[in-house]
């Protein structure tokens, strides 16, 4: 019998939800280009509920406990002190997500002799040091697709909120203000801009397809060019670089994975080649991007606003300078954790489990890692190494 050690983020400061705003959540059936949403034999939970925090257990309980197996859930995830280190030790299984990283580093994969499968209940295993991983034999697999097109949402979300001079504008209503000169000095009409994405993987296109009737031209760059009828159909215009495509656009948008050959991909260097006032926006990995590079754009005036809901490390210390820079809209860690989505990657993590125990293959496309190098879908989208280096500065983060 396994044990399985489940890292989830921290239930609502006031406990779970008694009721929530809606009844029901729409129910979606598959994704755009076809894959099926999660096929596991069956549910143990209410979707549209808390399952990604810890006394949501992502609805596992019923399930492991009924075969046998030992379920251990914590939110203490930073330190040598942590309960997830001292559990590690004896796990067969780790699951954990990328918005409260339980990260898996090469020091900790050698604690944990037991570890063969670790599972991202979400999108992006880079919390995990992947080259690790595969030279201890460990399998990971994340819920591709679980939470693409709730990313792509808070992507557009967050490029009108900048454009548009949102937040600030929501501040003087709060303040009890009516300062309308205030609230569009720094207000612009998104039609007519460039807008560029940096990978058209399922969220890059997802938010190429919500961007298009906006009026705006739509550019993007990734490693392999989508088909000619999709280029044509939204319009688009590729580069064959990032470097290449930034200096044209007024808005760009991140959205590939991180792993070595994207870490710091966005320092003083190629800001610095970015039109006067272009908005970044940033929902890929905070790592993607020199935390003091988009300090001082944002300073200067290179950049006219930031967004994004990933920072490095997770969760962000207090002092983090992306906490009070100027004109930015960040949020934590959460546009892929909707409770839309959460049921989605609840139901794909338990899939996985599934074929774990059973011996089934786990889809191709949910495989990151395995037999040893980056598979199914890791091998289409990430390279190699690892990019956990630092990690351990989330132990600063104090609980408010
Ligand atoms: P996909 O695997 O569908 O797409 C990733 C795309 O990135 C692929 O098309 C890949 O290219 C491309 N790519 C890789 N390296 C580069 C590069 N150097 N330059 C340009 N393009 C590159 O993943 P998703 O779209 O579903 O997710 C993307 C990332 O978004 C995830 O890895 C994760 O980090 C992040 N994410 C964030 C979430 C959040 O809550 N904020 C939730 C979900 C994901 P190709 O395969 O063509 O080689």
């Amino acid at each position: 019998m396994a044990k399985i050690l489940c890292v989830l983020y921290d239930d609502p400061v006031g406990g779970l939800p008694l009721e929530y705003p809606r009844d029901t959540i729409p129910v979606i059936g598959s994704y755009p280009g076809g894959q099926t949403t999660p096929t596991p034999s069956g549910i143990d939970f209410t979707p549209g509920h808390m399952l990604g925090s810890v006394s949501g257990e992502l609805g596992l309980r019923h399930f492991l406990e009924g075969a046998g197996h030992t379920l251990v859930v914590t939110s203490d995830k930073d330190g040598p002190d942590s309960r997830f280190e001292r559990e590690l030790i004896d796990a067969d299984v780790v699951i954990s997500q990328p918005f409260w990283p339980a990260y898996l580093t090469a020091e900790r994969i050698e604690k944990a002799p037991n570890l063969k499968l670790a599972v991202t209940a979400g999108i992006g295993s880079d919390h995990v040091d992947l080259q690790a991983a595969a030279a201890h034999g460990v399998t990971v697999a994340e819920v591709t697709y679980s939470n693409s097109i709730s990313v792509s949402e808070h992507v557009v979300m967050m490029i009108l909120a900048l454009v548009r001079n949102y937040i600030p504008s929501y501040g003087w209503v709060v303040r009890g203000g009516w300062n309308i000169a205030d609230c569009v000095d720094r207000s612009y009409d998104l039609e007519g801009m460039a807008v560029g994405t940096v990978a058209a993987g399922r969220i890059g296109t997802a938010v190429l397809r919500r961007l298009k009737p906006f009026g705006v031209e739509l550019h993007y760059t990734d490693r392999h060019r989508l088909p000619e009828d999709v280029e044509s159909e939204l319009g688009l215009t590729f580069h064959d670089s990032t470097e290449a495509m930034v200096p044209v656009c007024d808005v760009v948008t991140i959205n590939a994975p991180l792993y070595p050959g994207t870490e710091g991909l966005f320092d003083d260097k190629l800001i610095g080649t970015m039109k006067r006032g272009a908005y970044l926006v940033n929902t890929a990995r905070g790592k993607i991007c020199n935390t003091e590079a988009v300090v001082r754009a944002l300073e200067s005036g290179r950049l006219a606003g930031y967004a994004g809901d990933v920072w490095f490390p997770q969760p962000a210390p207090e002092d983090h300078p992306w906490r009070t820079m100027p004109h930015h809209g960040m949020t934590p860690h959460i546009s892929g954790t909707s409770l839309s989505a959460q049921a989605r990657y609840a139901a794909g993590t338990r899939e996985i489990l599934e074929c774990f125990f059973e011996g089934r293959p786990i889809r191709d496309e949910y495989l990151i890692v395995d037999g040893g190098r980056l598979a199914g879908t890791g091998a289409h989208s990430y390279g190699e190494g690892n990019a956990t280096a630092g990690s351990e500065e989330a132990s600063r983060f104090k609980r408010g």
